[in-house]
């Protein structure tokens, strides 16, 4: 059985277009794009309020494509795009798309990597990637030189982008607007002019997953992959927007941008829907608040443990005039019914919607809408979606209610794993009738909402469940129930070797400031009998409950459970 899109999600006006960059989908009115007028700001620093307009944003990238091609032998036309690609390793700024933009200009790919990454973790990015230069920022250049000088790249070949007036402090590198500068004394570069389907087939961002499983991969999203996923994000929630009379809204760009949620969903989606963003470096909760406070901030995209600081911070909060935001907008991991309660009690005036999607599928695959929330599931499919779920034997679940794996089908489902066809061919897979779905490796279910549409639920990942005597129980159930005892400030779950049932959840707590005075074991017995208390006897944490100062995450809102499970692996060797 397919799922597909319920009747109230429009379908897309037209085909997202398969033949031309992103850059020149983004800056052409014909595309539907909301409120494209050039006087408008899409990005403004929400530190120093700097900002430009769409106009100036086109010519930003144009000219620093010219200063590319000039300093680095390359022409929009000629090499191929595997010849140009370019790493950028930066916090966030008001020029991190637009710097992607120039790349793609001159037909190449970006690969963005993850401001947090050691240097070795980004030499690794840099040399599987076949990066050749590098934009970086001012706070991160000593870790990029380790990573360009062991892979070789020049010196000369590393540019300086501004992050919140930081070039300020000068360096002895060109920074993006000397490079902009010297692009105005440069001839005009040649069109891109590309053929029928050329966009569907070229790599625009050489994204790196989470790692949350593993190492890193490398996912080749086309330019057709980027575009659809933007398409389907607006139409998707068109209707709730129609329905508030809102055209565009001012949001706050604080995820990481390197992350395919920040770049996808936020930058590149936030400029189509015509909304302009107030960019932070990164997360932090007073400036995010004095963000919201200043710019009248109406909409935000979050991940759960930011939504846990702002619950575990309410008299900060408090402090704040907050009122202008009407919807938080959270996904990347899963956010539980408990806590979706909690940010209603909170924030009263807070809608909040989830959204599911992963780095292969270039985000969204499912999303609610403010018209059609179902508390804790990640909602219903956004347009030209389908989905299957099969269930551990591989027969296809068509009822309700129960789990299996989700595969999905969109136009947004990336190329593959870049130098991995072995990886490719696992989790790209094809049906009877040539049908090419992504095996998400994720735990879904479908559940009717009380408006009587579809909605999915992800319980967890497949290769995350904890097997107890032959039962499957979910860390994200269990860290979501834990999440709602007040000793609890954050937690996650991880099995433990049982000699009788296998394996056991075993839970690591962070313990809330106001049991900070009680003794570890009493603490331990609470919330141990709050399991008990409210889930089946196989879900009860017999591994134990152990306490620690914070629960280690990716700047994407993952849990690492793997750090956790090598530390308690390391404990038992002990
Ligand atoms: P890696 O693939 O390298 O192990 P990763 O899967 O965490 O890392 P991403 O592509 O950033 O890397 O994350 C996608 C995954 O995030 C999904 O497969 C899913 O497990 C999880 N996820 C995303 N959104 C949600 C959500 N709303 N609820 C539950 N899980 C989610
Ligand atoms: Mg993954």
């Amino acid at each position: 059985m397919v799922f597909t899109p319920p009747a109230w999600v429009p379908t897309l006006p037209f085909d997202p277009p398969d033949s031309i960059a992103l850059h020149e989908f983004w800056g052409n009115e014909r595309y539907g794009r909301v409120s494209f007028e050039k006087s408008r700001n899409p990005f403004t620093c929400g530190l120093t309020g700097k900002t430009y307009t769409n106009a100036e944003m086109a010519l930003r990238f144009e000219l620093l494509a010219r200063a590319l091609a000039a300093r680095l032998g390359w022409h929009p036309k000629r090499e191929t795009p595997w010849d140009k690609v370019v790493g950028v390793f930066s916090f966030n700024s008001i020029d991190y798309l637009m710097s992607t933009y120039a790349v793609h200009r001159l037909s190449g790919v970006a690969t963005p990597a993850n401001a947090m990454y050691s240097p070795s973790e980004l030499e690794h990015q840099l040399r599987s990637s076949g990066a050749k230069a590098l934009i970086t920022c001012v706070p991160l250049l000593e870790t990029a030189l380790k990573a360009t000088r062991a892979v070789g790249i020049p010196d000369d070949r590393v540019f300086i982008m501004d992050v919140a007036g930081e070039t300020a402090r000068r360096v002895p590198f060109k920074t993006l607007d000397d490079l902009i500068a010297e692009g105005r004394a440069l001839p005009e570069l040649e069109p891109l002019a590309w053929t029928k389907g050329q966009g569907g087939r070229q790599v625009a961002y050489l994204c790196y997953s989470s790692g949350t499983s593993g190492l890193p991969k490398a996912v080749m999203i086309s330019h057709l992959n980027v575009i659809a996923n933007i398409m389907q994000i607006r139409w998707h929630e068109q209707p709730a927007r129609t329905r508030r009379g809102v055209e565009t809204q001012a949001y706050v760009a604080l995820l990481p941008l390197s992350h395919i949620y920040g770049l996808v969903v936020v930058a590149n989606g936030g400029i189509y829907r015509g909304d302009g963003a107030m960019v932070l470096p990164r997360f932090e909760l007073k400036t995010l608040l004095e963000c919201i406070q200043r710019y009248k901030i109406n909409m935000m995209h979050i991940v759960p443990p930011i939504i846990i600081t702002l619950l575990r911070n309410a008299e900060l909060c408090a402090e704040y005039d907050l009122s202008s935001i009407r919807l938080i907008y959270t996904g990347a991991a899963p956010m539980g019914a408990e806590t979706h309660e909690e940010v209603r009690r909170a924030f009263p005036g807070w809608e909040v919607a989830q959204g599911y999607g992963m780095t292969e599928t270039a985000t969204v695959v499912s999303s609610t809408s403010e018209d059609d929330v179902v508390v804790g599931t990640s909602g219903s499919l956004v347009p030209r979606t389908r989905a299957r779920i099969l269930d551990g034997d591989g027969r296809e679940v068509t009822e309700h209610g129960k789990r299996g794996e989700l595969l999905v089908q969109s136009p947004s489902v990336s190329l593959g794993y870049h130098n991995n066809e072995r990886a490719t061919a696992e989790t790209f897979v094809f049906d009877d009738d040539g049908g090419r779905w992504i095996r998400t490796g994720d735990v879904a279910v479908v559940s009717r909402s009380p408006a009587g549409h579809e909605h999915f639920s992800i319980v967890d990942r497949i290769k995350e469940l904890i097997k107890v005597k032959g039962h499957q129980v979910a860390p994200a159930e269990l860290e979501a129930h834990l999440l709602s005892h007040p000793a609890v400030a954050d937690c996650a779950v991880i099995p433990v070797p049982d000699q009788g049932a296998g394996e056991v959840p075993k839970a690591f707590v962070v313990k809330s400031a106001s049991v900070a005075s009680k003794r570890d074991e009493e603490v331990a017995g609470d919330i141990c009998k709050h399991v008990e208390e409210h889930k089946a006897r196989y879900k009860w944490l017999k591994g134990g409950v152990e306490f620690i100062d914070v629960v280690p995450k990716s700047p994407s809102g993952k849990i690492l459970r793997r750090i956790l499970k090598d530390r308690e692996k390391e404990a038992r060797k002990a």
